[in-house]
């Protein structure tokens, strides 16, 4: 059943968080600020609406047959333990996300220190992925160093974790003028909460800032062999989009595989593709306003130069039907 306004408003206020486990309190819901029984279902929510009308030579950008249908959870998966609304795009809209404009019109990447390890992907890299899959400004920042108190050290197996709420109220009061979000980076672990054991980042849907962690992509972090280079710079971009699609507006998907699902896991995390789905597309579309085609093509050109194949190829069938429209 629909929220009441009021409550939507306040849901775009709290945080949405991706992959965390909680330790403790396993009622307490991921990030959202609600206590709500799971669905236990994985297709309970009416199909979205796709709000106002897109042109017609662009519809094939938006056509949701070209999409895997969201699966029913297994048990443990993100929407076996965490309920979740579902935002289709005419609830986005009446969500009332900020629009990128002047004179909050980049998205700025906060680096973080101290970096105990280098980050894979690096800035650079980051901020070519950024630009080119959210059609907007971007720039990084200088990087920051926290106090003690606002990091909130703790050890949890061996690591040293941050916490990650404190780094977004600290963000959120230094936010630059031009930043339609900032998104700070870090090669430490991080938590969100006492209670959670880790989380691989954190947003806020409407305050502009997010942070998200390197930390756990690589197996080494476990003490196995280093996994493959393709396979962590993946998992970095994936949860880099994640966090910042958050900041603009959206919150996790339900209605398809999409980059925007919600996970538990690292394993739940490799199953979401590193694209939006026709749905979050759309929204993404509302907001800036980019030529589909165009940005296709340009996140093709950055899978294939950084060894991502599959996701090169998932891109080409876009542009196959790009070009048979
Ligand atoms: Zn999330
Ligand atoms: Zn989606």
């Amino acid at each position: 059943m629909p929220a009441a306004p009021w409550s939507r408003r306040r849901l775009c206020r709290a945080l949405l968080a991706r992959g965390a486990v909680l330790v403790a309190a396993p009622s307490v819901t991921a990030g959202c600020g609600r206590e709500r029984a799971p669905r236990g279902n994985g297709r309970p929510w009416p199909e979205p609406r796709m709000g106002p009308a897109c042109p017609p030579e662009l519809a094939w950008a938006f056509d949701r047959e070209r999409f895997m249908p969201m699966p029913a959870p297994g048990p443990g998966d993100w929407l076996d333990e965490h309920s979740e609304d579902g935002q289709d795009v005419e609830q986005f809209l009446a969500d009332e996300p900020n629009r990128p404009g002047p004179p909050r019109d980049t998205i700025v990447l906060q680096p973080l220190l101290p970096s105990p390890t280098p980050m894979l992907p690096d800035a650079d890299e980051q901020l070519d992925y950024l630009a080119r899959f959210f059609g907007v400004q971007v720039r990084a920042a200088a990087p920051l160093q926290l106090s003690d108190d606002v990091l909130g050290a703790r050890t949890r197996g061996g690591h040293t974790q941050w916490h990650a709420s404190q780094i977004l109220d600290a963000i959120e009061a230094q936010l630059p003028e031009d930043a339609y979000c900032s998104i700070a980076v870090t090669t430490v672990d991080l938590y969100p909460e006492p209670s959670w054991n880790f989380v691989f980042g954190l947003a806020r849907l409407q305050r502009r800032v997010g942070v998200f962690s390197l930390a756990r992509h690589d197996a080494a972090f476990f003490g196995r062999d280093a996994s493959d280079v393709a396979l962590v710079r993946r998992r970095g971009l994936g949860v880099l989009a994640h966090e910042v699609a958050h900041m603009f507006g959206m919150q996790h998907c339900v209605y398809h595989r999409c980059l925007l699902n919600g996970s538990n896991t690292q394993a739940e995390a490799d199953r979401s593709p590193l694209h939006l789905c026709a749905v979050c597309l759309r929204k993404l579309h509302l907001l800036v306003g980019f030529d589909p085609r165009a940005r296709y093509e340009a996140l093709h050109g950055f899978y294939r130069a950084h060894g991502l194949a599959l996701e090169a190829g998932w891109i080409e069938l876009q542009l196959e039907a790009a070009a048979r429209a």
